[in-house]
């Protein structure tokens, strides 16, 4: 391919690949994947279809000509062979919970979709690893190993699985502390279109061997090959545990706190913000009598509870000199619990206050010092375009998320909302940051591609080209520029 110094180039490939991709799925290729799988395992029953032509988030749904469930490396290899010569578009799907439209089927064709392979392979707590299917939901794994005194840390809240959240390089939030999908994966096995299987990564905690492959297929949604299995590293589980809750009267008083806390170098296991309007929504859904103000909900880990609670002193030194109105505070897992409880029905709450309405989630991270710049920002467009708007997020790490409600039968509501949602992405990215910290591009992310990485995006489409030369591993993600 020749170097192009204009990025016009991505947009006219991947509308040829598109069309490309618009082959039929005929009675012979499916006669075919019925030889390469049970034919129970490939269906085109009309809910399977529809329960995976849509992700959690708005983004228009696209129905798929067929859901195939693989067992084994074995049978996805066959399928990527039968589907490359074929040219008909493949995309993996995990449990769909997505926020970007990372796993709908925008050209339609096969969805494999991986929940079947969903078994842990090998535990290997000498080493603090564990060998799993992609399928494997997170929190089973979790569960799994508590006992054991271990624990994988990302944490969308959400029923994700490992697959999906190497896939989107997710992470949730105790990132502060922990960091994200990519800092735990160790070893991948992944099959790409021409059907070879490679083992990448290794088992090893230090390697400076070779180009690191597995962070490039971490966070690569699908689009180079289907990630079979996964070698996480896993975490001791803390000990002990604090955890706080804030209220302050302003949000200068809130962002100001995050700043100074950050400061202290005392790292919180989660520092999360939500706005005033937020905890109106949790109170409505959850009968919960929260003051209805900026607060932060925080969590502190550590091996002993003096260290803790002499930290949670200084914690609450900074909030009181911030004007905060309340500070409750609690010792041990079951106080973290009873103070958390209303931060995991963010999402619910929001579509309960909102209902027929949808939501679209905006997620941008910034450096820190830039965290209240993006907050007052976000909070004024949305407010001087007439756009109800809810903004929360995982402070600590600068990641702001916010949802902004539009009503799906108002199209001029609707464009509002959106030139919103790109003016306040485009704003994170002038600041130094991203147009995603944690959803990944997916369809909603894709036009501020070009805005973030000018000629890398370059690069990052000659990569894919490596593993995927017919563009056929989930079509009209994160390179199709619509109108950047
Ligand atoms: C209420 C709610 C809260 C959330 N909070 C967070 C949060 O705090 N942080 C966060 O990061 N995310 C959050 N999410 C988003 C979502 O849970 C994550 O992005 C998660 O990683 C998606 O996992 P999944 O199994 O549902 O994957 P899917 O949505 O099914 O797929 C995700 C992507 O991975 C690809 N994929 C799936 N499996 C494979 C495979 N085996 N090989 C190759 N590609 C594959 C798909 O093609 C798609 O591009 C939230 C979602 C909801 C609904």
């Amino acid at each position: 391919m020749i170097w192009l110094n204009s990025y016009e180039f991505l947009i006219n490939d991947h509308r040829e690949d598109i069309d490309m991709n618009q082959r039929d799925i005929t009675d012979a290729d499916i006669a075919l994947f019925k030889s390469i799988v049970a034919p129970e395992r490939v269906s085109k029953g009309e809910s399977i279809i529809e329960l995976h032509s849509k992700d959690e988030s708005f983004h228009q749904r696209c129905r798929p000509d067929v859901v195939i469930f693989p067992r084994s490396k074995e049978e996805i290899s066959n399928i990527l062979k039968l589907a490359n010569e074929r040219k008909l578009p493949v995309t993996p799907w995990g449990a769909g919970t997505s926020l970007e439209g990372n796993p709908i089927p925008s050209m339609g064709g096969i969805v494999l979709d991986m929940q079947e392979m969903n078994r842990i392979l090998e535990e290997r707590e000498g080493d603090f690893q564990v060998i799993v299917e992609p399928g494997v939901v997170y929190k089973d794994l979790n569960k799994k190993f508590e006992k054991k005194g271990l624990f994988f840390p990302p944490d969308p809240g959400a029923p994700a699985t490992i697959g999906g959240m190497v896939a989107n390089n997710a992470s949730g939030i105790q990132t502060l502390k922990y960091g994200a999908t990519k800092d735990y994966v160790m070893r991948l096995e992944v099959v790409i279109p021409t059907g070879e299987i490679m083992t990448i990564g290794s088992n090893a905690v230090k390697t400076s061997s070779g180009y690191d492959l597995c962070r490039l297929f971490t966070g690569s949604e699908g689009t180079l090959g289907v990630i079979t299995q996964i070698t996480l590293r896993l975490a001791p589980l803390p000990m002990h545990f604090t955890a706080a809750l804030v209220n302050f009267n302003c949000i200068e008083d809130t962002t100001r706190s995050i700043y100074q806390i950050m400061c202290t170098g005392i790292i919180p296991a989660a520092l999360e913000f939500l706005d005033g309007d937020v905890i109106d929504a949790i109170n409505a859904y959850k009968s919960t009598q929260y003051e209805e103000k900026p607060t932060l909900f925080m969590e502190f880990h550590g091996s002993n509870e003096a260290g803790l609670l002499e930290e949670l002193t200084i914690i609450k030194e900074i909030c009181f000199s911030n004007n905060c109105s309340v500070f409750e505070s609690g010792i041990g897992r079951e106080e973290r619990n009873r103070l958390w409880e209303a931060r995991y029905d963010t999402f619910e709450s929001m579509k309960n206050a909102n209902r027929g309405m949808e939501i679209i989630i905006i997620d941008t991270a910034v450096p820190l010092s830039k965290y209240p710049q993006m907050v007052d920002f976000a909070r004024n467009e949305s407010i001087s375009n007439g756009i109800k708007g809810y903004v929360f997020g995982h402070a600590g790490s600068g990641n702001l998320h916010m949802g902004l409600i539009k009503d799906p039968d108002d199209t001029k509501q609707a464009e509002t909302a959106m030139k919103v949602n790109d003016a306040i992405v485009k704003f994170a990215i002038d600041l130094g940051g991203t147009s995603t910290g944690e959803h990944g591009v997916g369809i909603g992310k894709r036009k501020f591609m070009v805005h973030e990485h000018g000629v890398s995006l370059e690069v990052m489409k000659r990569i894919k080209d490596v593993f995927d030369p017919n563009g056929i591993m989930n079509p009209g993600k994160i390179f199709f520029n619509l109108s950047a």
